[in-house]
C-alpha cells in the first residue's frame, strides 16, 4: 500500500467515470467539423484551421451572449446531416470519452435537427447508433472499454416531442436509453410537452428533463411534479428552494421532494458558469448540494464549447472544493445508480469497474 495517488489531470483520467449529460452536437472535434464541412459543401464556418475553430467555439460560448452560444450549434448540426457525418461524429464521441477514462456514457442529441438533407428520423438514429457501436468496438480493442447509450432529445420550442418520444420507445432495445427535452427554458415550460411524458410513462420508458438551468424553480417543479421526470438536466436552480440564511440550510417542498426521491441532478460545472446559471465555479452550488446529500452527478454538457472533458470537470471540482478520490468515486457511483440501463448492468459496472478502479487510486 502506497497511499492515495495525487489528484492530477493524468491520474483522474485513469479513474473510471460515468457521464449522464453530454450532447453529441456539443462534442465534435474541431478538425472533424472542418472535414465534414468540406465534404458536404458547408461554407459558413467562422475559422479555417482546427485550433482557431476550437478557440472560436470556446470564445463564443464564453461571450455571455445567448445568440453567439446558440450559433455554435448551428455550425455543428450543419455538418451532421448525412449518414457519414452522424456515424463519424458518434464514433469519435465514443472514442474521445473512452480515452478520457469514461466507462459509461449517455450521449444525447435531437434527431429533428438532422433532417435537412433528406434523412428520416429513424435513419438519423440508425446511423448515429452505428457510429457509437463502432466507437465502442474500437475503444474495446484499444483496451479502454466503454458502454455508450443514446438519449433522444426533443426541442422544447418545437412541436415534435410526442414523435421523438415514440422514436425513443421504438429504438429502446437497440441502443437508445431514454428521452429528454432541451432548448430555451423561459416560455417553454416542461408541461407543454405533457403528452410526450405521459407516453413515456405509459411505456415504462426513461426520461430526463433540462430544467432549472436558465429558469428557476417553477420549471423544476413542473418537471418533477407534473411530468414525473426521473432525473433533472442541470437543476442548479433547486437552490432557489434552499434558504441558507440560518446556520442550517432549510429546504422547501420541491427541494425536499427532489432529495427524498433521490432525483439525480445532472450538474455541468463549466457549462453552468458559461450560460450564466451560476456566476463562477466558486459560487456553484455543487458542494452545497453534495453536502446536503442530494444525488449530485458530474457532467460535461458540451465538451467542444466548454473545451472540457469529464476529467477536467472533476479536476475543477477538486481544485475548487478540495474533493478527494472517495468524493469522486461517490459522484461516479451516483451517476451509475441513476443510469438508464437495467439494474443488474448498473450494479455490474459499479462492482466490477468503478469500485476496483478507485480502490487502486486510493492506494
Ligand atoms: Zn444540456
Amino acid at each position: 500500500m502506497t497511499g492515495p495517488m495525487p489528484l492530477t489531470l493524468a491520474s483522474i483520467r485513469q479513474a473510471p467515470k460515468a457521464v449522464l449529460h453530454d450532447h453529441l452536437d456539443g462534442g465534435l472535434r474541431p478538425a472533424t467539423v472542418l472535414d465534414l464541412a468540406a465534404q458536404c459543401g458547408y461554407d459558413q464556418l467562422p475559422a479555417q484551421d482546427a485550433a482557431a475553430l476550437g478557440n472560436w467555439f470556446r470564445d463564443a460560448a464564453d461571450s455571455g451572449s445567448l445568440e453567439r452560444y446558440l450559433e455554435t450549434f448551428a455550425h455543428t448540426t450543419a455538418v451532421m446531416q448525412t449518414a457519414e457525418g452522424l456515424h463519424r461524429v458518434a464514433r469519435e464521441c465514443a472514442l474521445d470519452l473512452a480515452e478520457d477514462g469514461v466507462v459509461y456514457a449517455e450521449v444525447r442529441f435531437a434527431p429533428e435537427q438532422h433532417l435537412e438533407r433528406g434523412l428520416s428520423l429513424d435513419e438519423v438514429v440508425e446511423h448515429t447508433l452505428a457510429g457509437f457501436r463502432e466507437g465502442e468496438q474500437l475503444a474495446a480493442e484499444a483496451g479502454m472499454p466503454i458502454r455508450v447509450v443514446c438519449l433522444l432529445t426533443a426541442m422544447r420550442h418545437a412541436a415534435r416531442s410526442l414523435e421523438i418520444a415514440e422514436l425513443t420507445v421504438r429504438w429502446r432495445d437497440r441502443g437508445v436509453g431514454g428521452f429528454d427535452i432541451a432548448g430555451a427554458e423561459a416560455g417553454y415550460p416542461p408541461s407543454r410537452h405533457l403528452d410526450a411524458f405521459e407516453y413515456m410513462r405509459a411505456n415504462c420508458a426513461h426520461f430526463t428533463i433540462h430544467a432549472g438551468e436558465a429558469f428557476g424553480l417553477p420549471s423544476i417543479h413542473e418537471a418533477v411534479a407534473f411530468c414525473g421526470c426521473e432525473r433533472l438536466g442541470h437543476g442548479v436552480r433547486i437552490t432557489d428552494d434552499i434558504s441558507d440564511s440560518e446556520s442550517e440550510p432549510k429546504l422547501g417542498l420541491v427541494a425536499n421532494y427532489v432529495r427524498d426521491q433521490r432525483i439525480p441532478l445532472e450538474l455541468c460545472p463549466s457549462s453552468n458558469v458559461q450560460t450564466g446559471a451560476v456566476t463562477s465555479l466558486e459560487k456553484h452550488p455543487f458542494d452545497l448540494l453534495a453536502r446536503l446529500r442530494f444525488r449530485v452527478t458530474v457532467n460535461t454538457d458540451n465538451r467542444l464549447m466548454s473545451d472540457t472533458s469529464m476529467s477536467r470537470e472533476m479536476l475543477k471540482l477538486v481544485n475548487t472544493f478540495g474533493y478527494g478520490w472517495s468524493d469522486l468515486e461517490r459522484f461516479t457511483i451516483n451517476a451509475m445508480k441513476s443510469a438508464f440501463i437495467a439494474f443488474p448492468e448498473r450494479l455490474r459496472i459499479i462492482d466490477e469497474v468503478i469500485k476496483p478502479g478507485y480502490a487502486v487510486l486510493l492506494g
